[in-house]
């Protein structure tokens, strides 16, 4: 396979040791993804997203539009092994996870394989996933419900119901 492309969402509600906080971490993440050969064809502004629950620390939220010739599976590794970089802390082997990646769209479509759904299954109903995304995937399609990103903003913002048949209106 050559290049595809993949919307990579980016969220944080932790202080890293090195890169300081949240939206710092995200562009540590997006300078990662570049180490390992992840071409950036573009990244969206940071938003920030008020903590839900008594935790207690408001989220960083982005998102990056992405190239390479990985192929799901391999790009989900990818994204495990830089979640579990950025989540290890001095003298602890597996501290908090200070990064969370997902696979949200994939320029092919849909893919199902054990532990990876594309388009990620919760995105639809995730107001801190769907802003980072206006910005740069707005007329991407969702494929389950052929939907693109700004109409499903909008319907989520409005509460309507997500119909997820293909091609519903
Ligand atoms: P979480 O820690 O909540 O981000 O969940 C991560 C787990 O969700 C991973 O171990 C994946 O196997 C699974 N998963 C399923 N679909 C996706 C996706 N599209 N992107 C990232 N993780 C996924």
């Amino acid at each position: 396979m050559g290049k595809t492309s993949y919307v990579i969402a980016l969220g944080s509600n932790r202080r890293h040791r090195r890169y300081g906080a949240p939206d710092k971490i995200l562009a540590a993440a997006c300078g990662a993804l570049a180490e390992h050969g992840v071409e950036l064809l573009d990244v969206a502004p940071t938003f920030r997203t008020a903590a839900v629950g008594p935790a207690g620390r408001s989220f960083a939220n982005g998102a990056a539009h992405v190239a390479s010739a990985l192929d799901p599976v391999a790009m989900l590794h990818l994204l495990k092994r830089i979640e579990t970089d950025f989540g290890r802390r001095r003298g602890r082997r597996w501290g908090p996870r200070v990064l969370d990646l997902d696979i949200i769209l994939w320029s092919q479509g849909s893919w199902t394989s054990r532990g990876l759904t594309i388009p990620h299954p919760g995105f639809r109903m995730r107001r801190f996933v769907l802003d980072p995304l206006i910005s740069i995937a707005a007329d991407w399609r969702d494929p389950l419900s052929g939907q693109t990103i700004r109409q499903l903003r909008t319907r989520l913002a409005s509460r309507k119901p997500v119909d997820h048949r293909r091609g519903a209106a």
